[in-house]
Order: C-alpha cells, then sequence, then structure tokens
C-alpha cells in the first residue's frame, strides 16, 4: 500500500466506520434548569457495549469496500474551482432582534441569533476534519468568520463526536463562555478538553431541558438519528449520535446533525415536536450511495426528512466545505431544487446559503426563490 492508501485507510476506518471493533467559570447567568422528559424512555439504541441504531441498521460498510470506492471507482470528488466554486460570502449578524437570523458558517456549523441569544450547532474550525491537525479531510471553502470574529455564544448544540463535528480546538477556543447540550457519553471527552463539567449538559434521545440565559428560556431537546460514533480505532459507537430541537423565543429550530434516512425517526419527531420552524438537514456527502446511504442522506431523502418533521422551512448544510465522499461538489443544492421541483414543492421551502451567507428567517429561501441560483450550466436543477 502506498503512504497515502495507507493513511486514508486508518482515515477511513476513523472517519467513515469502516472498522469492526464494535463551571463554575461562566459569562452568561443560568439561573435554573430543570429536566423535562416529552415521552416516555426508550432505550431500544442502548446495549451493554454502547450504542446502536434501533432500526436494525448496520452502519458497518467494509474497509475494503471503502478502499475499492475510493480508489478504484475512478470517480471522486475533487474540488475545482474553475468548474465549480463555492459560494462564499461575509455574515452579517443579527443586529436587530424582530426575527430570529441564520448564518450558514460552512459544512454543519449554523449560527441563529434570536431574542439577543446565539446558538451555534457543531462549531468546526479546523483545516482538517481529522485525528491529525496536518492530513485528512482537508477545508475546500475557509469558515466565513474565524471563531474569535463569532459573537458571544450562548449555546451549543453537538450531534455526535466525528471530527467533522466535533472540533477540539474549536470546543477549547469557545471554552467555558456557552452551555454545552452532547449527546450521552461525549461530556468525558468535553470535560477532559478543559470543559467545565457544569457547562455540559449531556442527553439520552427524548430527554429535554429547560434553560434560563440571561432571562430567555431556553428548551432543548436530544432527538434520534441514523449514524454511528467514533474518533479512534478503539471507540467504535461507544457514545451516542443525535439531532437536537432547540426552541426559544417562540422559535424553534431542529438540527439534523449527521444521519441516514428511515421512514420512522423523523416522522416521529415530526409528531412529537409539531412546530418547527426551521430544519437544519444535511443534504451533501452521499455518494457512493451503496457506502454512505446507511449513516448520510442524499437531497432527496433530506427532502423527506423535511417534510417528516414538518418544517416550515429548511436549510441544506453538509455539503461545499469538506470533499468526504464522491459526489460532485455542486451536486446537492441541484439535485434538492430538482427534487423539490419533483415533489411540486416551493423552491424556497428547503433553501441552500453561501458559506457565510446570513438571513433573516422571513428570507430563508429568497436564493431560490430569486434566480434559480443553482442551475448547472445546462440550466437544469
Ligand atoms: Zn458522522
Amino acid at each position: 500500500m502506498r503512504g497515502s492508501t495507507c493513511l486514508w485507510a486508518v482515515l477511513a476506518v476513523v472517519l467513515l466506520g469502516c472498522a469492526q471493533a464494535r463551571s463554575a467559570a461562566t459569562s452568561n447567568s443560568v439561573s435554573t434548569m430543570s429536566e423535562t422528559s416529552v415521552a416516555k424512555p426508550d432505550s431500544s439504541h442502548k446495549t451493554a457495549d454502547g450504542f446502536v441504531n434501533p432500526l436494525g441498521v448496520s452502519d458497518h460498510g467494509s474497509l475494503f469496500g471503502f478502499l475499492k470506492a475510493r480508489f478504484r471507482s475512478g470517480k471522486w470528488a475533487s474540488y475545482q474551482p474553475e468548474r465549480y466554486r463555492v459560494p462564499t460570502t461575509q455574515p452579517e449578524f443579527a443586529d436587530q432582534d424582530d426575527e430570529p437570523v441564520v448564518t450558514w458558517i460552512g459544512h454543519s456549523t449554523v449560527l441563529l441569533q434570536h431574542r439577543g441569544l446565539n446558538v451555534i450547532t457543531d462549531p468546526v474550525f479546523s483545516e482538517y476534519a481529522s485525528p491529525f491537525s496536518f492530513a485528512g479531510p482537508k477545508r475546500i471553502t475557509a469558515p466565513a468568520v474565524t471563531i474569535e470574529e463569532l459573537p458571544r455564544i450562548d449555546v451549543v448544540v453537538i450531534s455526535h463526536n466525528h471530527y467533522d463535528h466535533l472540533d477540539t480546538a474549536s470546543v477549547q477556543a469557545l471554552g467555558n463562555t456557552p452551555l454545552y447540550f452532547v449527546p450521552l457519553g461525549v461530556k468525558a471527552w468535553m470535560v477532559k478538553k478543559g470543559i467545565a463539567a457544569e457547562r455540559v449538559e449531556e442527553l439520552d434521545w427524548w430527554e429535554s431541558r429547560k434553560v434560563m440565559i440571561n432571562g430567555v428560556e431556553v428548551d432543548v431537546t436530544a432527538t434520534p438519528t441514523q449514524h454511528f460514533s467514533g474518533r479512534g480505532l478503539f471507540d467504535r459507537d461507544k457514545t451516542l449520535w443525535a439531532s437536537w430541537a432547540v426552541a426559544w423565543g417562540g422559535f424553534t429550530s431542529w438540527f439534523g446533525g449527521d444521519t441516514g434516512y428511515n421512514d420512522q425517526q423523523f416522522r416521529e419527531i415530526g409528531e412529537r415536536l409539531p412546530n418547527i420552524d426551521l430544519g437544519i438537514i444535511p443534504v451533501g456527502a452521499y455518494a457512493p450511495q451503496w457506502f454512505m446511504g446507511r449513516i448520510h442522506v442524499n437531497p432527496e431523502e433530506a427532502l423527506q426528512i423535511h417534510q417528516d418533521i414538518g418544517a416550515r422551512q429548511s436549510l441544506g448544510i453538509h455539503w461545499g466545505t469538506f470533499i468526504l465522499t464522491a459526489e460532485e461538489i455542486d451536486e446537492p443544492p441541484r439535485r434538492l431544487a430538482q427534487a423539490l421541483k419533483n415533489a411540486g414543492l416551493p423552491l424556497d421551502s428547503f433553501s441552500v446559503f453561501a458559506v457565510g451567507e446570513t438571513r433573516r428567517y422571513s428570507q430563508v429561501g429568497d436564493e431560490h426563490r430569486a434566480d434559480g441560483h443553482w442551475r448547472d450550466k445546462a440550466g437544469e436543477y
């Protein structure tokens, strides 16, 4: 095996799940916290040894299969900015407060601003989504801002511990200012990285917390996804993966994290959380489908999630930032627009931003409506 192939083999095990290995210091005023549970506890995703997808979906592809797809298929995305450049722009963080404001920082990092509170999803600002600071999937699009340029962050939600979602340097830079919400098993990692235990809330699926932050009540619920976890060769599925509903000031967001599709979990989320204003849903990293389909969604499945959860509008994420898979970089937004068209849904109901783009909630779908920004050269969605 050549050196680069070796490295990819190791990274494949860590990133793509090919292995068979099974405070006190606060700047916010969290004045009260109460535990609530929105329904009966369900432990079908727990085992003595870690976690599983309760619908029986195996998340284990073979390492051989991955390497074959990666190196023998002849088709793996490469970034060719001369053919297609991921659109980028400068954020315009909220300066007024009459409606929620949404900024896509890149990949799965989204900043939500409302009622003076700032909530961020899966903050990742590092150059590599990898256990190594010098190798692995490298950013093709810089984060819209540096972490220092962010406004004060009050709440962080973490979907799972994969490197493109949980980044050591970013968590340490945010430090003990925010309150972190993490799935079961991730709190120990946070504390090991220097975050005060009091600043981390670890939740199981369908557990909720109500917190008061600077006089605003925030309701956070962990919800299911179909995925897996692990940061090394020996911690496969030892910690849980989750999506998150975060509601405050009359605005309910749902962050999908990283997930494959099934026709049960998202319908259940839609039934139990009937007022989702904004879905933040992955649309990229799905090819080859035979390999990625169990753990990631394609744009058609992302649209099905949008419908299953009953979101008023949605934002597509998890594309245009790291090359993790084989689809062309610009395919997710085009396929999403086509899927909306095929389903007879308005193009502005599920939108895609430029990296760094900020939109007020009422304008989340404007780009699609305006000019078919995501058409390919042939004019097709
Ligand atoms: Zn993942």
